[in-house]
């Protein structure tokens, strides 16, 4: 577990829309994302995920840089599993991944198609 937290100018932004917006409250404390594995060993991001009021999107959890919005994942695990499922045998990629399941379907907010997108342009 490691704990981390967002520079200030990439605090209080929407979830959805990243747009700076004024703290609404601490939402439901601190919060937890799945990271690529550290010597063998699973790695966890931990922070506080406090709630902002968007004028466009209402009260909604503050974006964080590490991962997308309602994800449990961070972008560098999702980006591992997108390229995964397109470079390695399902088999392959599930064993890895557990957590990816028997049905390649993704995870819970892993967007794999964004994913993908994503670290063809990195
Ligand atoms: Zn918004």
């Amino acid at each position: 577990m490691v704990a981390v937290r967002p520079r200030s100018r990439a605090r209080r932004r929407c979830g959805i829309c990243g747009t700076r917006c004024p703290r609404f409250d601490a939402g439901a404390g601190r919060r937890r994302w799945r990271h690529l594995d550290a010597a063998g060993l699973k790695l966890y991001l931990e922070a506080d995920a406090p709630r902002v009021t968007c004028k466009q999107h209402g009260v909604v959890v503050a974006a964080v840089p590490w991962a997308r919005h309602d994800a449990g994942h961070t972008r560098d695990f999702d980006r591992q599993v997108a390229w995964m499922a397109t470079e390695c045998s399902k088999s392959a990629t599930v064993k890895f991944h557990p957590a990816v399941g028997h049905s390649l379907s993704t995870p819970r907010g892993c967007d794999l198609a964004g994913a993908a997108a994503e670290s063809r342009v990195a």
